[in-house]
């Protein structure tokens, strides 16, 4: 294995398990390496500290492991079984829900490397070229750990695999059991049915980090007219209309997003629903304030990075000023930000400053994040990417 040398002084986030290594703390490197080789990480003094992939650009190792070797045949399905432990320990074992992130990058000591479950069918992606190269161990080790469960491992890393020269980023199907030819299921989320298609779907096919909240709206949704902004698919529109709502409005901007939901509307037999194809900006705007009394805003997110951190938080003021305005009296607005570089309390922050730019009274009467599934290594704060903000306003 080819040895990383840190600069002295360097070691300290690493001694901390925190599992990046960023190319200024880099003193030496002997040999040169790939970009996804297996590299081990050495302080100046010499001592042993980690092994993981190693990247060009300003992190340069991303930390497989403190201890165990990453390229013993088991480090890959001793992972992916520990990853499945804590989904077996966090989610309701009712049988209502069969659909979960099965590894999330940093939080499961795997960084760069996302796999969701639809029910048997893993769907994979990868950030980084060490995680794309290890694709066929990691396949393999999915395998090994769910036997006859494992339907099918689907690679769609061409979006989120950083391009490199020689590297082939076509999205495709690693591994089909006897018989399976479908590139869509439907899976259960609480007892809501949903139709999950990896293929054609944004992201891995279906936002699994909403679950908790989505059932917190369906806590809320009797009697309440509800309007759900960048709905995709329709994730919070079928718990509110399972839990009672008196009408649902859904809005997107993608035409394709919004067959699915008006899919999974019928497939859940319900009825009261709009979907609307528009800018949700725009049709906000356009609202009647007093129209609806539960509101939902979970845009994409606005800061990919710390660069666009400043128009993005201008963005999120907007918006959510626009939604505490004109939700009815009594009315509950869940709002949401998913962009990792704005955190909690920068979200918290600008939401305090849209309420104060409408004078409306406004109380928190909850805090929200991503699931369980989607856990954050306590080395590793900047996991936490998803935040969200209950809000009654009088
Ligand atoms: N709430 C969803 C996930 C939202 S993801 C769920 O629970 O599944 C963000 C969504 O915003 C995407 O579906 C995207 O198509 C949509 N979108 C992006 N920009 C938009 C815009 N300006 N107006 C409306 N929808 C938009």
């Amino acid at each position: 294995m080819i040895k990383v040398f840190l600069k002295k002084g360097r070691d300290e986030s690493l001694r901390r398990f925190h599992p990046w290594v960023f190319s200024g703390a880099i003193a030496q490197i002997q040999g040169s390496p790939a970009e996804g080789d297996i590299v081990a990480v050495y302080s100046a003094e010499g001592d042993y500290l980690a092994c993981g992939h190693y990247q060009v650009g300003s992190i340069a190792v991303r930390i497989l492991s403190f201890d165990a070797d990453p390229t013993a045949p088991e480090f890959w399905t001793d992972s992916i079984g520990r990853a499945l432990s804590v989904r077996r320990a966090a989610l309701p074992k009712d049988g209502m829900t069969n659909c979960f992130r099965l590894v999330h990058g940093e939080g499961d000591g795997l960084p760069g490397l996302i796999i969701d479950w639809y029910d048997g069918v893993c769907v994979m992606q990868a950030h980084s070229v060490g995680m794309f190269r290890a694709k066929s161990q990691i396949c393999e080790a999915l395998k090994s750990v769910f036997g006859d469960e494992l339907k099918a491992v689907y690679d769609k890393s061409s979006g989120t695999a950083p391009f490199k020269a020689g590297l082939e980023l076509i999205d495709g199907y690693l591994y089909k059991a006897p018989g399976f030819g479908n590139a869509e299921n439907v899976v259960l989320e609480n007892g809501n049915k949903f139709y999950v298609n990896w293929e054609e779907g944004q992201k891995t096919g279906f936002f699994l980090d909403q679950r908790d909240n989505r059932a917190l709206v369906g806590r809320y949704a009797a009697g309440r007219k509800v309007l759900n902004l960048f709905c995709y698919t329709g994730g919070f529109s079928i718990y509110a209309l399972n839990n009672g709502a008196v009408s649902v409005d859904s809005v997107d901007s993608s035409a394709k997003a919004m067959m699915m939901v008006d899919r999974n509307v019928a497939l859940n037999g319900c009825g009261n629903h709009t979907s609307v194809c528009a800018d949700a900006i725009e049709y906000l705007g356009k609202v009647e304030a007093g129209k609806y009394d539960l509101m939902i805003v979970d845009p994409p997110a606005f800061a990919k990075h710390r660069g666009a951190l400043k128009n993005a938080l201008r963005a999120y003021q907007r918006l959510n000023a626009a939604a505490i305005s004109k939700v009815a009296p009594g009315g509950l607005v869940f709002t949401f930000s998913c962009s990792q570089v704005v955190d909690k309390i920068t979200f918290a922050n600008t939401v305090f400053s849209a309420a104060a730019q409408t004078g409306r009274s406004v109380r928190i009467l909850d805090r929200l994040c991503q699931g369980a599934d989607h856990p954050v290594s306590i080395y590793h704060p900047e996991g936490e990417y998803l935040k969200g903000l209950l809000l009654y306003v009088e």
